[in-house]
């Protein structure tokens, strides 16, 4: 492993131990409980598996023969550039590319299917962010660092942008009581995008931004009440399973249907939920500080506008 990537897992993993503590301490939805719904699915499929497959895919098979054919990355165009102004360039044009991408996903019923899976859970928290869409994640990505490599940016700027990337993102779906006061008008945090997460008709089309929330407030799009959500996710039914998402956002189906139809499936199905609430029930025993496990029924009969 380089030397610039220990650097960056070591100051992921310590973000991801602050802002865990920071759930705990000033929790946005009291009670949520750490191994919460889906939590494995995301942990182990989305963050760990899908990403290492999609990194090879988008790095080696899709930007380096491009920077091979086209040799735009010789061009050096922004190469004399001080490596903080890189970062700070990619940084805002990417967010600039993604709010308007994210806000034409929840318009577009075709690019919807590859942001629903996004939207699924019901319990948001700092791993919330990673359920993404394989299709999602490969759209995302070839055009965030493939200007990064072809625009000839210095190779450390790869790892900062992903860094930044994965730690805002767990920012902004912490389950963390934050009141940022004006910064919210220009850093998007948890009180705007939790909101993004709710199951309430009114933000189904708001809170597009990602990094910086003046993409919302300039263009018309943020929502911000003084009040909280009382329901997350979907309005409809979703499968549970990593690999059902996927075929879901291909051909619709009935997973309860399947399930009672299936005898194997119900149980390729129940084995992470029963692994999840073994340790839920082991984390109770141990005593104090423990949380209520939150309902997570889903109502499939309610139809949005
Ligand atoms: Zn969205
Ligand atoms: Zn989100």
């Amino acid at each position: 492993m380089k030397q610039v990537e220990i650097v960056t897992t070591a100051i992921l993993l310590s973000w991801v131990v602050v802002v865990i503590m920071l759930e705990r301490r000033f929790p946005y939805r009291k009670g949520l409980p750490f191994f919460r719904e889906g939590f494995w699915t995301d942990l182990v499929l989305y963050t760990l598996v899908q990403s290492f497959f999609l990194k090879i895919i988008i790095f080696d098979y899709i930007i380096l023969p491009l920077d091979q054919h086209f040799s735009f990355s010789k061009l050096n165009f922004v190469t004399g550039w001080p490596v903080w102004v890189q970062v700070l360039f990619f940084l805002i044009t990417h967010d600039f590319y993604i709010y308007w991408f994210h806000r034409w996903q929840h318009h577009s019923p075709v690019l919807w299917r590859t942001h629903e899976a996004h939207h699924s859970g019901k319990q948001v928290d700092w791993l919330a962010g990673s359920r993404s869409h394989a299709v999602e994640i490969l759209i995302n990505q070839t055009i965030e660092f493939a200007p990064i490599i072809l625009l000839g940016a210095d190779p450390v700027v790869v790892p900062i942008k992903a860094l930044i990337d994965a730690v805002w993102g767990i920012w902004i779906h912490s389950n963390v009581d934050v009141k940022s006061g004006r910064l919210q008008y220009f850093f998007n945090g948890p009180e705007m995008h939790l909101w993004h997460h709710a199951d309430h008709q009114e933000v189904y089309h708001a809170n597009f931004s990602t990094k910086f929330a003046f993409w919302d407030w300039m263009f018309g799009t943020a929502y911000l009440p003084g009040h909280k959500p009382d329901k997350w996710g979907l309005y409809y039914a979703f499968p549970k399973d990593y690999f059902m998402q996927h075929v879901f956002s291909v051909k619709r189906f009935d997973d309860r249907e399947l399930q009672r139809r299936y005898p194997f499936y119900r149980r390729y199905q129940l084995f992470l939920p029963v692994l999840g609430r073994r340790l839920r029930t082991l984390a109770k025993r141990r005593g104090p500080g423990s949380t209520p496990v939150v309902t997570t029924d889903t109502n499939p009969s309610r139809v949005s506008a």
